[in-house]
């Protein structure tokens, strides 16, 4: 029976981290901030929004919330990212996807200044992730997985790795991450021949596809260590990307949802704004 990951326990350790590395900017008069941008009151972005601001002000990062009306103007979005690049105070930008249709989102996102893009949404930080030069930050969520295989001591070097998803918000960028540690790596998606084969190949399996319980016992190979980032509401209860029930018997390792990668994410959010705030400031490149 696979043992549980849990998020909680990783994410404590990841905010024992941030708060004490926050305290050391407070000390020299810097406050890291984090400004969160949301466009409408969609549910899921209220959701997140407020577990990003439990975790940041539970860190001593400051957060500066700023939202304009669903039916907002392109450019009225585009001038407040302006903005924010502009302000010293501001070291990070949380904006807040997927944007109201009206917008054009790979437009908006390449405004953001790449020094400010603390979760991987522009160019110059996907072009960071991609050639491993370590400018800009890669997405917190492809980012929390890593953190959870470090938590649980579990050294990617050498192993076969499969992610399930090629988003340029988990799914590429988890790759580069797992590659970067040295995983051999084979990328899935929706074109992928026989997938429950090519996923029993992995030692770690990343799922990031999007679809509920996709994930079933087949795709698992005896002992691996599988990573669930999705997180969908059926009928009123949240799974994930893997029908839990009928991986754990067969996986070495699970993450749980909810509970799993979604708690940590936060924490490695709260981390980058960290991070920003001490580039920005000559104390670390
Ligand atoms: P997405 O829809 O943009 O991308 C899904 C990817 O999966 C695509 O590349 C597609 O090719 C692939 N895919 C879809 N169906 C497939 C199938 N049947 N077989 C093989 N590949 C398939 O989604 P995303 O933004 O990358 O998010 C993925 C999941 O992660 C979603 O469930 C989302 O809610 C969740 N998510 C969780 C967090 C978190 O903090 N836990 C953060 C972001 C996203």
């Amino acid at each position: 029976m696979a043992e549980l990951w849990r998020g909680a326990p990783a994410a404590e350790a990841l905010s024992l981290r941030a708060s004490a590395q926050a305290e050391e900017l407070r000390a020299a008069g810097i406050t890291p901030t984090l400004a969160i941008v949301r466009v409408g009151e969609r549910a899921e972005d209220l959701s997140y929004e407020r577990g990003a601001v439990r975790r940041c002000e539970g860190t001593g990062v400051a957060v500066e919330r700023f939202v304009l009306a669903q039916d907002a103007a392109q450019e009225e979005l585009t001038d407040l990212l302006r903005r924010i690049n502009g302000d010293r105070r501001i070291h990070g930008c949380l904006l807040l996807r997927p944007l109201p249709r009206q917008m054009d989102e790979k437009a908006v996102c390449a405004v953001l200044a790449p020094e400010k893009d603390i979760d991987g949404i522009t160019p110059g930080s996907l072009a960071g992730v991609f050639t491993g030069s370590g400018a800009g930050f890669p997405p917190c969520t492809a980012q929390a997985c890593m953190e959870l295989l470090a938590h649980y001591g579990f050294d990617p070097a050498g192993k076969r790795a499969v992610v399930v998803g090629r988003s340029l918000v988990v799914g590429r960028p988890a790759a580069m991450l797992l590659m970067g540690q040295n995983a051999t790596v084979t990328i899935c998606h929706t074109k992928t021949a026989n997938l429950a084969e090519e996923c029993r190949r992995g030692d770690i399996l990343l799922a990031a596809a999007g679809q509920p319980e996709l994930i079933k016992a087949e795709h698992v190979r005896p002992g691996a260590v599988v990573l669930d980032v999705g997180i969908h509401s059926v009928d009123g209860k949240l799974t994930g990307d893997v029908e839990s029930a009928a991986a754990e018997p067969v996986a070495g390792a699970i993450t749980p949802v909810p509970g799993g990668v979604g708690a940590v994410t936060t924490c490695v959010l709260a981390l980058h704004v960290i991070q920003a705030a001490r580039r920005q400031n000559g104390l670390e490149t």
